[in-house]
């Protein structure tokens, strides 16, 4: 077979630990074979970040800018163990803040299902995308450990000079203070990466605050929202016979799990950390969800939610055997590749990408899969495999169906 061409490079962003492992080894048997791969590659991986003060980190991210399409394994966000361990001249920042502060997009996770492995929650047959606003609140946040009596107030001073004031609160005795913000720029964006995002996946959009607690902050975001919708969407959903649907939190919530899934849920940052979690862990596992960052205008940036997959990583070092799943990796590069395809005009990039999927999920629904998986598959007697022969697996299968 003639491998496939492709005109524009991915921005290739290699990480850390055991994903480092199985990026080498999806680019071998999966990838390479099959495409003439073009990549501008960025070594994100932690020696190099530290190597260049993070400058990696920024050139990757702006490269993303100019091409449009990135990849990316995961990454250590280093700790005081970490400082020790890598010898670091500095604790570097989360590459992921870097790039999202940089790219000012939103953050979409959808669970990959496969036949076999049922979520905790049954009537969720089709996936539920987390759409996160990855800006301000309580992640970016001034905090006072208040130690007594005393008044607190929240000061706005204008660059004119002029002051509002509200009172926070009155303490008789010791409490605490928190100072949150975010700004109309950003909840835009966001507002703007849902909607596209919504548009480009013909999918329903639900949005969910607390907004009648808040009704300043929270509600502000709900009115936002609805504007731009009014003013940039609302016709091309009517189009595609998709909806837009606001309510409160708490309702959401409720309807969430009452739902069946195949919509989008736009969340406050808070709300999508946590909602995030909750709903990959009622899919059924955490490596099999994938995740992207849309920019405002239409820079994508793919990647596997997990970690490192740091534990599995010292028992490879230590030449012991490993079990990690590689599939939200390789949805990474599936996602990114098909994009490419998409953007410059190579339905066999695309096509190609679509197979590799599906060879990753017929693997897994043939009997065939890592250790994590069989633990909460239904199928019988599942066929557990290394990290490796997982991937090779999946290779066998996608010969299959590129023959077929
Ligand atoms: P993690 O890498 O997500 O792994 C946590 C545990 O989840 C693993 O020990 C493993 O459980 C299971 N797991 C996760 N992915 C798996 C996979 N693909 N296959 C099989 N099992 C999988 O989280 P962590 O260990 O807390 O973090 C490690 C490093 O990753 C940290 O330095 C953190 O900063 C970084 N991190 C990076 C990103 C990112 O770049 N997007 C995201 C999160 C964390 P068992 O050990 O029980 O098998
Ligand atoms: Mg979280």
């Amino acid at each position: 077979m003639e491998k496939i061409k492709m005109t524009t490079p991915l921005v290739e962003m290699d990480g850390d630990e055991m994903t480092r492992v199985l990026w080498k080894m999806i680019k071998e048997e999966l990838l390479l074979p099959y495409i003439d791969l073009k990549t501008e590659y960025y070594d994100l991986g932690l020696e190099n970040r530290n190597a260049t003060d993070d400058q990696v980190t920024v050139d990757s991210a702006n490269a993303t800018l100019k091409y449009g399409v990135a990849v990316k394994c995961a990454t250590i966000t280093p700790n005081g163990a970490r400082m020790k361990e890598y010898s670091l001249k500095e604790m570097w920042k989360s590459p992921n803040g870097t790039i999202r502060a940089i790219l000012d997009g939103t953050v979409f996770r959808a669970p990959i299902l496969v036949k076999g492995i049922v979520p905790y929650v049954k009537n969720w047959t089709k996936p539920i995308t987390i759409a996160r606003h990855a800006y301000g609140d309580v992640y970016k946040n001034t905090e006072i450990r208040v130690s007594g009596p005393g008044k607190a107030e929240l000061v706005y001073t204008a660059e004119d000079g002029t002051e509002v004031r509200e009172l926070i609160h009155n303490f008789d005795g010791a409490g605490i203070l928190q100072g949150i913000h975010n700004t109309e720029k950003s909840i835009r964006s966001f507002a703007r990466a849902c909607f596209s995002y919504a548009v480009d996946t013909r999918q329903d959009l639900w949005f969910s605050t607390k907004d009648t607690i808040s009704k300043k902050y929270d509600h502000t975001f709900k009115d936002i929202f609805q504007e731009i919708y009014d003013t940039e969407y609302r016709e091309k959903f009517e189009k595609l016979g998709i909806e837009y649907f606001y309510t409160l939190i708490d309702d959401a919530v409720a309807r969430v799990i009452r739902s069946e899934g195949g919509f989008i849920w736009a969340c406050k940052n808070y709300d999508g950390d946590v909602m995030s979690d909750m709903v990959a862990t009622a899919y059924g596992d955490l490596s099999m969800m994938t995740s992207v960052l849309v920019s405002p205008e239409g820079v994508y940036e793919y990647e596997a939610a997990h970690g490192t997959v740091q534990r599995h990583y010292y028992k490879y070092l230590k030449g012991e055997e490993t079990s990690t799943n590689s599939i939200a990796t390789i949805f990474a590069w599936t996602g990114a590749l098909n994009k490419r395809g998409e953007l410059d005009g190579i339905p066999e990039l695309s096509a190609f990408a679509k197979k590799l999927e599906k060879a990753c999920i017929r693997t897994v629904e043939e009997g065939k899969m890592t250790k994590s998986l069989s633990l909460i598959s239904t199928c019988e007697h599942p066929v557990i495999l290394n990290s490796l022969d997982f991937i090779r697996a999946i290779r066998q299968t996608l010969d299959t169906l590129i023959n077929s």
